[in-house]
């Protein structure tokens, strides 16, 4: 789509992560005017999403960052699933599709991908970032929408023809438009630690991604950086303080990782605790209000369904918005949005991402390793090209093409 907007009209985003940015750098392109609203005074740095997916790659390079991004970041070699005793379950490697295939799934940290979204924003003439602005409350008209910010200098309102709240878990916008705790879903008892850290890996023969079934010490390895850094994202005991946690973390990596290494061994970079949901907005448009990605709907990281779908999300909310800015689409399309988001998340989404973590701990891994369907048609997958290509393109379906809604052709 090349069609440029002429008429005055004004985006104001909630949120400068990933998926506010992207929306941002999607819609300045077309010389529509976006504001995007960050409660903080710098990008977020906490390690999280590294693993971008084709469906993701479409959307980046829709955004023009995609080429930046491969060349930050590296293309996994696979992923495989193995018992604590390293005995392989299943394994899908990646080079059924060739290292240029666009679509090919890109691994950078997320840290990384936002700078690289950011200095893309930063030279569009139509885009503009204010930090310290956080998002308090907001209203709307027949005319307009607006939201009241807290900044440094006071309270200050900004008004726009759409805002999306990309404002996260904790979403203001979200709680504004349906209240505190409006949030239908529910968390998981587990707790889990996200760390980054160096260690050799490949040594004991793991691939750039591995997934430990256990009942007791499950987790996922996965390398994140062309220099050796690891993501290692396990579970611990619930209920504990993040202090308690980072005490015990020498001692569950001992009792998990291959070698069962001591500090020394290995370098810890970063960790943190997380507490996972499986959650949906009451809505994911009210009026002139969106919500997309986690500020719409959250899921646990295994498997990477969450930033994928968010990803997706503001494909289908840029397609919408950039409808309605150039006449093509009546405001309703955005109900359509709204319908077919949370339609992805619970058929999608939802089940897979339970499914994916459920897979690591909830039986005897041998049982699993044995009974399991999704094994079963990725070990089908390893002696079949084609199979094992249809299930990295399966995510596309995360998509959805929006324009099919334009009232006029599409640009
Ligand atoms: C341990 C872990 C690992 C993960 N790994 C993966 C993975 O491998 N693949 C994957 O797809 N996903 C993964 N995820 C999920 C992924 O990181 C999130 O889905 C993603 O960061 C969500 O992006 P977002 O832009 O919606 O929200 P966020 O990244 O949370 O950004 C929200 C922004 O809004 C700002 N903000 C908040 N409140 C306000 C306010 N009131 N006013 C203004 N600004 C506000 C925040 O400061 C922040 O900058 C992982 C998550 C975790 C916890």
């Amino acid at each position: 789509m090349t069609v440029t907007v002429s008429r005055p009209f004004k985006v104001a985003i909630a949120g400068a992560g990933p998926s506010g940015l992207l929306l941002a750098l999607l819609l300045a392109k077309h010389g529509i005017q976006v504001v995007v609203l960050e409660a903080t005074d710098k990008l977020d740095e906490q390690p999280r999403a590294c693993h971008y997916a084709p469906s993701s790659n479409i959307e980046l390079e829709r955004a023009g960052v995609l080429q930046d991004i491969k060349a930050g970041g590296f293309s996994a070699d696979g992923v495989t699933w193995r018992k604590k005793d390293r005995t392989p379950i299943a394994e899908i490697r990646n080079d059924v599709m060739p290292k240029d295939d666009p679509l090919r799934m890109v691994v950078l940290p997320l840290n990384q991908v936002t700078e690289i979204m950011y200095k893309h924003l930063m030279q569009k003439p139509t885009a503009e970032l204010k930090w310290n602005h956080k998002v308090t409350g907001l209203g709307q008209d027949a005319d307009k929408a607006w939201v009241d910010c807290e900044t440094p200098s006071g309270p200050s309102r900004v008004e726009a023809d759409y805002i999306v709240g990309c404002d996260g878990a904790n979403s203001q916008i979200r709680r504004s438009l349906f209240g505190d705790f409006e949030f239908p879903g529910w968390t998981w008892e587990k707790q889990i630690i996200a760390s980054n850290m160096r260690y050799d890996f490949h040594k004991f023969g793991y691939i750039d991604s591995t997934f430990v079934v256990d009942p007791d010490d499950w987790y996922m390895a996965a390398r994140i950086t062309n220099d050796g850094l690891w993501r290692v994202t396990y579970g611990d005991t619930p209920g504990l303080t993040k202090e308690e946690y980072m005490e015990r973390l020498p001692m569950r990596y001992e009792q998990m990782l291959p070698g069962s290494p001591k500090p020394g061994d290995y370098e810890v970079v970063s960790a943190s605790p997380y507490k996972m949901h499986q959650r949906i907005a009451p809505k994911l448009a009210e009026g002139r209000f969106c919500l997309a990605a986690d500020a719409a709907h959250l899921c646990n990281p295994f498997g990477g369904m969450g930033l994928t779908g968010g990803i997706a999300d503001v494909g289908g909310l840029y397609e919408c918005l950039l409808g309605i800015a150039t006449g093509q689409a009546d405001p309703s399309i955005l109900e359509k949005y709204d319908e077919i988001r949370r339609e992805i998340y619970n058929n999608m989404i939802d089940p897979i991402s339970t499914g994916n973590f459920k897979r690591l701990w909830e039986k005897d891994p041998d049982e699993t390793a044995k009974t399991d369907e999704f094994f079963a048609m990725v070990r089908k997958a390893s002696e079949d090209k084609e199979l094992a290509k249809q299930m990295q393109l399966g995510i596309l379906a995360l998509r959805h093409d929006m324009t099919q809604y334009y009232k006029t052709p599409k640009a």
